[in-house]
């Protein structure tokens, strides 16, 4: 299982259909929201972890 970063959900890379590439590793995301959080500011993910959902 992948870990969305935004909000820490596991999400199954085969069925997952929203993921990013980006800096050599593939992310899987939960939902739309979650690509769009992380596409706004993808390092505040990376280095803090999931910041659970507002
Ligand atoms: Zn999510």
């Amino acid at each position: 299982m992948a870990i969305d970063p935004v909000c820490g959900m596991e999400v199954d890379p085969k069925t997952a259909k929203i993921s990013k590439y980006y800096k050599g590793k593939m992310y899987y995301f939960c939902a739309p929201s979650c690509k769009a959080k992380f596409e706004e500011d993808p390092e505040k993910y990376l280095e803090g972890g999931p910041v659970g959902m507002e």
